[in-house]
């Protein structure tokens, strides 16, 4: 075991945090840790203090192609163990992740900012809830058999070898999970590179790993920003690519990976409607909206930013918004009392605040919010109030483009017909929520909205049994639930002739 301070529940919280996350080394190959002299040097910052909490090195060429290396050489004894116990190893390193809860959540909370009272039940909860999933399904992953009048045919669900995995900043360690848990489940090997801004849960998952079983080189962690991401990506040696980010980056990967006709998984960003209609319970309608734009600061892709509301219960929805908008407590993230955090990073803070400024200049009306609050001891965080816009119309910058901060867009609408054509006009299609008392335009709006999932009554629930993932320009591929199993693994048919060889020659 690694570990030698997991048992204290609050390790971190004492300040300064300094360097009290400094992880035993940069990257995790082939079962260890190690640094790469010829990396580049490279820190993570506690967003709310800007206090830097671990000092790491980037993976050079040579690390990439060792951690690649390792996984190759593990893959085959990995999908030639029996799945039942790929799955219990699965299943251990999620009981070690939950007791290990606290620590993982004070460390991501420090790595990302966002507030521990999240990411106790949100970030590596929901990572073990995906290791329990796939590795109870492990030992189920089975083909079919095909009758064919005497002879028949059965298929293979076959590993695809080695998978890059590669990571966006705001869930670090659930998406490092969602991604580990069925490419290992189905005997593939992966190799993960976090976002260079939150590099430190996915070494503490490695560890956890290792201490659960898995065995050497199945799971390996390197670090690096976009070229280490592109170096994976076009490694001759990987077999998939998997991304959670951006639009462009995922367009980049998509066209790399082309070259060497890798498959690819692409979880990317939105701009998701969420329609509450006359007849919806306004008080859970409003409830959803908070969740669906202020939690983890806004900055969750599948957000419903664009919040149509119909025109007659517009002021009463925008009392009961503001109302709850303005009491929400902004605050150090390590205070269990902190609802939101600081935004991840400096250069997100501007961009969030310039879609404020966008918004005014266009003519959308602010009814909460807008600007930034001073947090005592926590000086150069950047916290940005829960902000609402009403009379946002479809043309406005903020109505069309992710933002990725505590922005939500409320939007008038009179009728059911209106109100769909206008939610799909989009370049996006990850999520959607509609919110009504009438089970049939639930249904029915629910299946005509463009969107990998919807939610009805509700908003942002992801549990793992669900699949999850986008249409449109919002992704490739589903991650959770059966789904996943397709997305990880080929299927081979085998044809068995039980005649003889009807041959014409
Ligand atoms: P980015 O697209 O900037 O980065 C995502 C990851 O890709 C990072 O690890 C990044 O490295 C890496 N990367 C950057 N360039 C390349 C490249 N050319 N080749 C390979 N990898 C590369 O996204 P963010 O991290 O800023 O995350 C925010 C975005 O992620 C939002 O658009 C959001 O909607 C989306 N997202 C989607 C989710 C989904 O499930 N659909 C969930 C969460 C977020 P580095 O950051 O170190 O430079």
């Amino acid at each position: 075991m690694f570990q030698d301070s997991y048992g204290q529940s609050s390790f971190f919280r004492k300040t300064p945090h300094t360097m009290r996350a400094q992880p035993h080394g940069s990257h995790f190959i082939n079962g260890e840790f190690l640094e790469d002299d010829s990396g580049k040097a490279f820190s993570s910052a506690y967003p709310a203090t800007g206090e830097i909490i671990a000092s790491l090195t980037t993976a050079s060429t040579s690390t990439v192609d060792k951690a690649v290396a390792a996984a190759r050489a593990a893959q085959p004894a990995w999908a030639a163990m029996l799945p039942a116990e790929r799955g219990r190893i699965l299943r251990r390193a999620a009981d070690i992740i939950r007791e290990r809860n606290q620590f993982l959540s004070e460390l991501e909370t420090l790595d990302t900012g966002k507030p521990l009272q999240e990411t106790l039940v949100a970030d590596a909860a929901s990572g073990a809830d995906c290791l329990e999933y796939f590795g109870g399904i492990a030992a189920s992953i089975t083909g079919q058999t095909i009758e064919l009048g005497g002879s028949f045919a059965y298929t293979r669900r076959e590993p695809l070898g080695v998978c890059a995995a590669i990571g966006a900043w705001n869930y670090p360690i659930q998406i490092a999970c969602w991604k580990a848990a069925p490419a290992l489940a189905t005997g593939n090997t992966v190799v993960f590179k976090p976002s260079e801004l939150t590099p430190l849960t996915a070494l503490k998952l490695a560890e956890t790993f290792k201490d659960a079983g898995l065995p050497d080189g199945v799971f390996n962690v390197i670090q690096g920003a976009g070229e280490t991401g592109a170096a994976l990506t076009t490694h001759s040696d990987v077999d998939k690519v998997s991304l959670t980010g951006s639009v462009p980056t995922g367009q980049r990967v998509m066209a790399a990976a082309a070259d060497g006709l890798k498959q690819v998984t692409l979880e990317l960003g939105g701009k998701s409607p969420l329609v509450i209609f006359d007849d919806a319970d306004l008080d859970n309608a409003v409830g959803a909206a908070m969740l669906a734009n202020f939690y983890s600061s806004g900055q969750i892709c599948s957000n419903g930013t664009r919040v149509f509301v119909h025109s007659s219960v517009l002021p009463t929805f925008l009392d009961k918004l503001k109302s709850r908008a303005v009491a929400i407590t902004l605050g150090d993230p390590m205070d269990m009392n902190t609802q939101m955090g600081p935004l991840v990073s400096a250069v997100s803070a501007k961009k969030v605040l310039g879609y404020i400024e966008t918004g005014l200049a266009e003519g959308a009306e602010l009814i909460t919010g807008g600007h930034c609050t001073d947090v005592v001891g926590c000086e150069t965080g950047t916290f940005v109030q829960p902000t609402v816009f009403a009379g946002v119309t479809d043309d406005m910058t903020i109505a069309r483009e992710e933002i990725f901060g505590p922005v939500m867009s409320v939007l008038s609408f009179e009728t059911e017909d209106e109100v769909i054509t206008r939610a799909n006009s989009t370049e996006f299609g990850l999520a959607a929520g509609v919110f009504t008392k009438d089970i049939t335009r639930a249904h029915r709006v629910a299946a005509a909205l463009e969107a990998g999932i919807v939610w009805i009554n509700a908003y942002n629930l992801t549990p793992v049994e669900i699949p999850f993932g986008g249409v449109k320009r919002s992704g490739i591929g589903r991650e959770n639930g059966l789904a996943a199993i397709g997305f990880y693994t080929q299927e081979k048919s085998i044809y068995v002739e039980m005649g003889d060889v009807d041959s014409p020659y």
